[in-house]
């Protein structure tokens, strides 16, 4: 099964449901990708097999197991695509995230563990497989620069510098998750109009690691790297909540910078709904209305 020199690989994480399942919706509705190998990117196999056959099993999308918070999974995810498609990859859409309370430091790691470490390996380990031109984008959310936004200057100077490394975001990531457990995310500057969460807060870390690595990767391989918010849709991930729209709208927005001309796309920015936004921006949705859902949604 191994990829021709003209069929792209495409991989989505966390596909088998939700926004990244209408995204391999999309690809197999679309003639542009009848040529491609779609890879459904799925924790558990059973769920991506049930997956597949909501989509009637098209011929061009493939099951691929992948657990983005395991590094063992995540080197056997990268052997299969060397073995099995040819050793290359064209797209690579990171969309697996999990939300959590996080008012724990164990549900902190966790979270991380999934929303930023596991996208960070996957994306380092999987950059040499991506070909001229390769695109990859992380799916981010708006909590992100709504957080940033937030942060007293001193911190979100830190976080925007232009030549800030991977070592020293993941020292960043440390202080922050030290200081859960010593209560002392205020005094670092961690201040917020929206809840101060580890959910946000790896979005905030997932769009400054966009910057980084596309400074990083730009000039090899003419490799772009995107952040992109889905908006507010309505997912197992926020219990579905009122309000929020269907998660085919989210898909769409990550399917904006992944077919939009390169030379109309900035290399390492934030978009939502095809527009470029900045990386720190005051909420712009109602979040009382949310908030309040996910409470009612936990304790029934
Ligand atoms: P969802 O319906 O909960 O889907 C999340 C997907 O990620 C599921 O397929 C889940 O698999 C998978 N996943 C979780 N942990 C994983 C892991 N360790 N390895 C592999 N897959 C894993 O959520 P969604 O709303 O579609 O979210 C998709 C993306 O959009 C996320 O990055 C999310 O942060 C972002 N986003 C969503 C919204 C929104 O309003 N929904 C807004 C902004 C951003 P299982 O079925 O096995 O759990």
């Amino acid at each position: 099964m191994s990829a021709t020199k003209n069929q792209r690989v495409i991989l989505v994480t966390g596909a088998n449901k939700g926004i990244g399942l209408e995204v391999i919706r999309k690809f197999a509705k679309s003639s542009s990708y009848n040529n491609d190998i779609i890879l459904l990117g799925t924790r558990d196999l059973k769920r991506g097999q049930d997956a597949l056959k909501q989509l009637d099993s098209p011929l061009n999308v493939h099951l691929f197991q992948l657990d983005t918070s395991s590094s063992e999974s995540i080197s056997h995810a990268v052997d299969e695509i060397k073995h099995k498609y040819g050793g290359q990859l064209d797209i690579l859409i990171n969309n697996a995230a999990i939300w959590n309370e996080g008012s724990t430091v164990n549900e902190a790691r966790e979270l991380l563990q999934t929303n930023y470490y596991g996208l960070k390996l996957l994306n380092e380990q999987l950059f040499p497989l991506l070909r001229e031109n390769g695109r990859v984008v992380n799916v981010s959310s708006s909590a992100g620069p709504w957080t940033l936004y937030g942060y007293s200057n001193e911190l979100r100077e830190k976080y925007l510098s232009p030549s800030l490394t991977i070592e020293e975001l993941d020292r960043l990531i440390e202080d922050y998750i030290s200081a859960i457990e010593t209560y002392n995310l205020k005094t670092l500057g961690y201040e917020s109009e929206i809840p101060i969460s580890p959910y946000s807060f790896s979005k905030v870390v997932v769009d400054i690691l966009t910057r980084i690595q596309a400074r990083q990767w730009s000039g090899k391989k003419n490799i772009t790297t995107y952040a992109v918010c889905p908006g507010f849709c309505s997912t197992d991930l926020n219990y579905r909540a009122p309000g929020s729209r269907s998660p085919e709208l989210g898909a769409d927005s990550i399917l904006y910078v992944v077919e939009t001309p390169q030379n109309e796309l900035e290399n390492g920015e934030f978009y939502r709904d095809g527009i470029k936004k900045p990386q720190s921006f005051q909420p712009d949705i109602d979040l009382g209305n949310l908030i309040e859902h996910v409470n009612k949604s936990k304790q029934s």
